[in-house]
């Protein structure tokens, strides 16, 4: 039998028609070969909107995450602390680089635990093998808890690089989410807030590193005419056609934040009053993106379960996902150290993401109320 809604996504690309404007010009102008006037362009709306000193475009919001560690020389033996409750693309990277990464639980704002940070750092300065890097991540849009993070980064003696891969328009007060670490990686994967189909930025205020992720991303050819290597790099820089859909969507930036915090309330309002149902917060002081809005069921409370909800949406063609399952419950990671671990592992079992799409019509979301509250008893 025909179904006769359309499928809902998690979080599909929205074009507002200044991309296509954008791709044009690239078009006309026959920059298609992979470097071109719009990735400067890129580049330099999004420094002016996050406020950072430097924003090099790549490929994607891992490609950025790996330049930072490659940066810092980091490789075999050493350690790298990362929030456990992330994508894995913010991790990978930390192999990549042939290191060691060591976890850290999250606290009530499913963000990195600053606590348990300092517990991690202070055990590895006892130790005599202090960690190379912390890599905590802004999930889900809620910005971890920054300045905490970096006076430890500070006091330790290790650079922070914020995976701020789903945070992009996410504010601490008016700072952009990421900006105060030394360096941010930012995702224009197709199911972020915004996308350039795939790219990402590393964003920084370092020259140096602006200029050396740069080059490692354009194969490392030092500067004379043949083609001369001192060491390797990668076929990291993002195209100009991809560029050029990222100028047309960062024009529209504003009101896709506005988009995604209007549709979270509009699932509070239909669903916080049922039994056993809450949301994930946002820390006070904070703007979060709501990239995605996130559900939490307790089900003693409320009779029913992620799982079961999950299945009854998709049967109704409505897309739904669990949180991300924690890196130190993945089997790639079964002999890595984690720092608590409890709080992450709640929320993966009880947390659901619910369809987040911009272009969502007011319709859209009451039918996504009317079939999560189905799934309740009574
Ligand atoms: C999407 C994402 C990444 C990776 O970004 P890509 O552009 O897909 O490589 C990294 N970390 C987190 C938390 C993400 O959500």
């Amino acid at each position: 039998m025909q179904n006769p809604h359309k499928k809902l996504y998690l979080s599909p690309p929205h074009m507002s028609g200044a991309e296509l404007a954008a791709v044009t010009e690239a078009f006309d102008t026959n920059f298609i070969a992979p470097a071109g006037p719009m990735i400067e362009r890129f580049e330099d709306f999004f420094a002016e909107y996050s406020g950072f000193g430097h924003s090099v475009a790549l490929t994607s919001g891992t490609a950025a995450l790996h330049l930072a560690l490659r940066y810092l020389n980091i490789g075999a033996g050493d350690k790298v602390i990362a929030s456990s409750m992330t994508f894995i693309g913010g991790i990978a990277p930390i192999l990549y680089q042939g290191a060691e990464p060591v976890f850290i639980d999250s606290d009530q704002s499913w963000t990195m635990d600053p606590a348990l940070l300092e517990e991690t750092l202070t055990r590895l300065s006892v130790a005599g093998t202090q960690a190379r890097a912390i890599i905590p991540t802004d999930l889900y849009g809620q910005p971890c808890d920054l300045d905490r993070i970096v006076a430890l980064g500070d006091r330790f003696g290790v650079p922070v690089i914020v995976d701020s891969a789903e945070a992009v328009g996410s504010h601490i007060g008016d700072r952009h989410a990421g900006k105060g670490a030394w360096a941010a990686a930012y995702s224009f994967n197709g199911n972020k807030i915004i996308t350039t189909s795939g790219g990402g930025i590393l964003a920084t205020d370092d020259t140096e590193l602006a200029d050396r992720a740069r080059f490692l991303s354009q194969q490392a050819r030092e500067p004379v005419p043949h083609y001369e290597h001192e060491t390797f790099g990668y076929n990291y820089r993002l195209s100009n056609i991809a560029a050029a859909i990222g100028v047309g969507q960062m024009s529209v930036l504003p009101e896709r934040v506005a988009a995604k915090r209007a549709l979270f309330d509009c699932y509070v309002d239909g669903l916080a009053a049922l039994p056993g149902v809450s949301f994930m917060p946002e820390q006070p002081g904070t703007q979060s993106n709501r990239w995605l809005t996130v559900m939490l069921i307790d089900p003693e409370k409320a009779g029913t379960d992620t799982t079961t909800i999950r299945l009854r949406l998709e049967n109704m063609d409505i897309e739904s996902r669990p949180v991300w399952k924690p890196m130190h419950l993945q089997p790639v990671f079964a002999s890595s150290s984690v720092t608590g671990g409890a709080v992450s592992e709640r929320f993966f079992a009880h947390g659901l993401c619910l369809p987040s799409g911009t272009a969502m019509t007011a319709d859209d979301q009451s039918r996504v109320v009317e079939a999560v509250r189905s799934a309740f008893p009574g």
